[in-house]
């Protein structure tokens, strides 16, 4: 009868759930704690239970002998001398057994232990499954934006040939609510059970979501035996909080379930429909192997009140409200209530009205079965409620949770079109606080109390009453039953926990507790009476959690960047668009593109000074009155400033949105998401990108502009989670690309590659793999919950640039991240998977590098035969391929010729250089490895090069005053376009 109506809008069910938990209260508590524990999702390693817990291993597939094994469920609870050999074995358990070996009877919970709400439960005979119940959870109402959570859909999937049937034990969210997801991953073909009301209520359901599945769904009615995957079914009446709720009987030859549903035991239903102890006496004499039962008032001493008592109480505050208008609140699902407010009602004289959509939904399923109290038609519409005296009306409200749309929320701060409180009003509370709601609700009575009405409520007003059974109830069914196993489902962990204590003070001997995830088998004890058998464990899998936002968002944590919501609610946002203005861009065909970059000089400082316009704005941040928009403002100029004139946009974007991170960070200690979109001037060239391929290719003609859709692709990009500007590996010509692919097979991305999008996971993943060995390295939290790297301009540690620019393998340290989780700091849910760049277009430091070590060592081969044969590049292309470069023949070799060609310019820049300039202070990076390269060739050709000739004869003098340059210092010389390359030289 607890209703969990959170978050639902007013086109769907309010109050459908029941659940008397807190869902709210544990996701509230997980995302505080992840304040401080970025890096992994808190949806998906939560602080409570809700998660089960896979630890490494193989798959094991569980044989022990039945008659040394008997133990409780995984949570620590072992039976016998074996503990210590069933430690390990559990531990290595992760998929679930499957054949016709071991226990025949088996239970797989897809959600609702260890938790309240999202109930799921897979029963069956060796592999043929049912499904009880399909549910969902609420999350706390101000979390994130998410409205529902659902269980694993994909592993639903997963299993869709082993389930042949769903049945439902009553209409609540937490047991009907997941439908509308759960039956598209099932086959199309499985059936659905349930009641008619219940049915009632699906179809509006399914209906709303657009699910056809009419051929499939059966009603049932009460100890009506049906057929239904490998059991017969046997619907026993319980009684609870919405009509028509039932328990399972589940019969097979291998033994027999017993599954309570959520249920109370009401011993004056106010439909008169009592629960059906005749059936569980019955069920008893036959034996029943296993039950299953509701834990949700494990904790709550003695029994239940009676519906009828509300209904009493109900009515005497009605009366005695005479001349007042009187308003009450309530579990929309609890149609009986509705019932007796009707009753109310009439009794007193007034006109009944309900403001709350959920309310009506609710009745009409009712009067379509043909189970309503009364005709919905008599409601009075509350637009017309001003034609009433108010001492003439009585109404009955959503909102008894204070969810933020409910009408009496609403009403209580004075935004409710439809009802306005007064003081004279009497406001009845028929309804429980439900845990982790108490803080907002306490808040809507204050703002109530303040406008006066007078407010009823509390424990002793008698004004509700819990559907679930107490201790006294529980105990009493345990009795009842005697069952050979018990297995308390519905609840938190604690609760079941307790509940497997009252089932052990009961006298049952076998009892167990287990999580979602996890697999138990069962075997029949052998004549009742032989202890042969008992509880196995038979495998577990992480599964996970699902989540439905608005109408049409569904997905894993990632896929609803819920840790993006969270990192941007509590560190903010910095939104930054750069103009840039060139002067004069030059842009080069493919093929130029890395000579370009080869042949041209080293920055100077004569080439920084970008010009630009930068306009930048917040959210989710303290701006301390603008000084913090003044300081990134500055902070974004200068960046501009010291940034070369001819940097791609991409780089302009990194460097931009790093410090303007580091800018928010040193002010505020906030560690906020950055997004920055550079675009050229409209009136300046651009250049064209057609496809994932031309990434960096600048290859148009100059001065021939083209539509380019960057700011969309940009708006793409960061829209599905990246954030522009922080992605780009640092140098051009070691720039690559990622595919990065969402871990969802349906909902492929490939990112923006001109903004050379390698997401922020992909990049948190690299980073994490570079580890600890780059210490130096500063980390800070990016989109995806990962870490980035936070690099700087001039004004920061120049050494922080080395963790990017070491990244050259990245793929592969990607790759080698993404298979081994551990190693991410990433949660399992927000992982993307990172594929290497197929075609990369230019030359990285360390290819360039392998290219110039093998064609210094194939000198004899490529001069013996000659210019007239190609292939000995054949051979280098080989030997690059070894070493994980791909290259064609002709890149290597046109590659080569570019290097020559630079180093010849050098040579010939150093040949004629006046001395009364001063020598660049950065020498070209390849030159001292191309030197000795050519100088070897030619030792051992005796070579007729030219290059090589004029090498050897016109090689100035060294000044530089570097050390010997060995491969690594010559990526490093070359890496970045930094505009504080003195610090950098100076930092290595
Ligand atoms: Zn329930
Ligand atoms: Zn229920």
């Amino acid at each position: 009868m607890q209703s969990l109506q959170i978050r639902l809008g007013l086109n769907s069910l309010q109050g459908g759930g029941e659940a008397a938990g807190a869902p709210g209260a544990l996701l509230k508590s997980e995302w505080k704690g992840v304040g401080q524990l970025f890096g992994f999702n808190p949806l998906t390693v939560p602080v409570s239970s809700r998660n089960c817990v896979t630890r490494a291993g193989g798959p094991t597939v569980h044989q022990q002998s039945r008659s040394r094994q008997h133990r409780g469920g995984y949570g620590g609870h072992y039976e016998g001398p074996k503990r210590s050999r069933d430690d390990a074995v559990t531990r290595k358990m992760k998929s679930f057994h499957e054949g016709s070996d071991g226990p025949p009877l088996r239970v797989l919970p897809i959600g609702g232990l260890g938790e309240i709400g999202m109930n799921c439960m897979l029963v069956g005979n060796y592999d043929r499954y049912i499904m009880i119940d399909a549910g969902l959870m609420f999350p706390d109402y101000d979390d994130l934006g998410i409205q529902k959570v659902l269980p694993d859909t994909q592993f639903i999937h997963r299993w869709r040939d082993k389930i042949e049937a769903v049945i439902i034990t009553h209409g609540h969210e937490d047991h009907i609510g997941a439908l509308p997801w759960v039956i598209p991953a099932l086959d199309p073909k499985t059936p659905i059970y349930a009641t008619g009301f219940t049915m009632q209520l699906i179809k509006r359901r399914l209906k709303e979501y657009n699910i056809p599945a009419e051929g499939r769904l059966r009603t049932f009615s009460m100890r009506a035996r049906f057929d239904a995957g490998p059991f017969e079914i046997e619907p026993i009446r319980v009684t609870h909080s919405i009509p028509d709720c039932c328990g399972l009987v589940l019969r097979c030859a291998d033994g027999t379930i017993f599954h309570t549903g959520d249920w109370k035991i009401d011993e004056s239903p106010v439909d008169g429909n009592v629960f059906d102890r005749v059936a569980l006496e019955q069920l008893q004499k036959e034996g029943v192997t296993l039950m299953m039962s509701d834990s949700t008032n494990v904790l709550s001493p003695g029994r239940t009140t009676s519906e009828a008592d509300v209904a009493e109480a109900l009515m005497r505050k009605i009366v005695e409200a005479k001349g007042r208008r009187v308003i009450t609140t309530q579990f929309a699902s609890n149609v009986h209530r509705l019932g007796c407010v009707k009753a109310a009602a009439e009794v007193s004289g007034r006109k009944l009205v309900f403001i709350g959509l959920s309310l009506k939904t609710y009745l009409e399923a009712a009067w379509r079965d043909g189970q309503a109290p009364f005709d919905p038609a008599i409601l009075v519409k509350a637009e017309d409620m001003d034609a009433y005296a108010p001492s003439q009306l009585l109404i009955v409200t959503t909102g008894s949770q204070a969810e933020p749309r409910a009408a009496l929320n609403l009403a209580s701060m004075g935004s409710s079109r439809l009802l306005k409180l007064h003081k004279d009003d009497v406001i009845l509370y028929s309804a429980k606080m439900i845990p982790g709601n108490e803080t907002r609700v306490m808040k809507m009575m204050n703002r109530i109390a303040e406008l006066g009405p007078n407010l009823v409520m509390g424990r002793g007003e008698n004004l509700h009453t819990s559907g679930h059974a107490y201790r006294g109830e529980l105990e009493e069914v345990l009795r009842l039953v005697k069952p050979q196993h018990f297995l308390p489902v519905h609840g938190e962990f604690a609760f079941l926990k307790e509940h497997e204590l009252l089932g052990k003070a009961q006298g049952i001997r076998h009892t167990a507790v287990i999580k979602n995830g996890e697999m138990l088998g069962v075997a029949p004890l052998r004549n009742g009476r032989v202890l042969s058998s008992g509880f196995s464990q038979l495998g577990r899998e992480k599964l996970k959690l699902m989540y439905n936002d608005g109408d049409k968002a569904f997905g894993t944590a990632a896929d609803l960047c819920i840790q993006e919501r969270m990192n941007i609610a509590l560190e903010g946002l910095v939104i930054a668009s750069v103009e840039v203005i060139r002067e004069e861009t030059k842009y080069l065909n493919e093929d130029e593109v890395y000579e370009d970059k080869i042949l041209r000089d080293d920055d100077d400082g004569d080439e920084l000074g970008l010009q630009g316009r930068v306009r930048i704005t917040t959210r989710c941040l303290w701006t301390d009155n603008g000084k913090l928009l003044e300081s990134l403002q500055r902070a974004a100029d200068v960046a501009l400033a010291s940034s070369r004139k001819d940097a791609r946009l991409p780089t302009i974007e990194r460097h931009v949105s790093v410090v303007l991170r580091k800018v928010v960070q040193k002010y505020s200690n906030k560690r906020p998401d950055v997004i920055v979109i550079a675009t050229d001037a409209s009136d300046g060239v651009v250049p064209n990108r057609s496809s994932p391929e031309s990434i960096n290719n600048y290859d148009q003609p100059r001065n021939k502009p083209q539509p380019w859709k960057r700011a969309a692709d940009s708006m793409s990009s960061f829209s599905r989670g990246a954030v522009v500007g922080t992605v780009e590996p640092v140098d051009e010509v070691t720039s690559r690309s990622f595919v990065a692919e969402e871990t969802s097979e349906r909902n492929k991305v490939v990112i923006s590659s001109r903004v050379q999008s390698e997401t922020v996971s992909a990049k948190a993943q690299r980073l994490s793999s570079e580890g600890d060995a780059t210490q130096k390295n500063e980390r800070v939290k990016a989109g995806d919950g990962g870490e980035i790297s936070a690099t700087s301009s001039g004004f920061s540690d120049p050494e922080e640039f080395e963790s990017d620019e070491e990244s050259g393998d990245s793929d592969q340290e990607a790759d080698s991240v993404a298979s081994d989780g551990a190693a991410s700091s990433l949660s399992q849910e927000s992982t993307e998977e990172i594929e290497p760049q197929k075609k990369r277009q230019k030359w990285r430091h360390d290819e360039t590098i392998k290219l110039i070590e093998v064609r210094s060592t194939m000198g004899d081969l490529l001069v013996k035969e000659g210019k007239k044969r190609r292939p000995s590049w054949k051979d280098i292309a080989a030997s690059l391929s070894e070493s994980g470069f791909e290259r064609s023949p002709e890149q290597c070799s046109s590659m080569w010729s570019s290097l020559l060609k630079k180093y010849e310019a050098v040579v010939e820049e150093k040949r004629t250089r006046d001395s009364s300039v001063p020598a660049p202070k950065k020498e070209w990076a390849y030159f001292e490895l191309m030197d000795a390269v050519m100088q070897k060739l030619a030792k051992t050709a005796g070579s007729q090069d030219v290059v090589i000739e004029k090498a050897k004869s016109k090689k100035p003098k060294r000044k530089s005053k570097k050390p010997k340059v060995d491969a690594t210092a010559a990526i490093d010389s070359t890496e970045v376009e930094l505009p504080d390359s003195e610090d950098r030289q100076t930092a290595q």
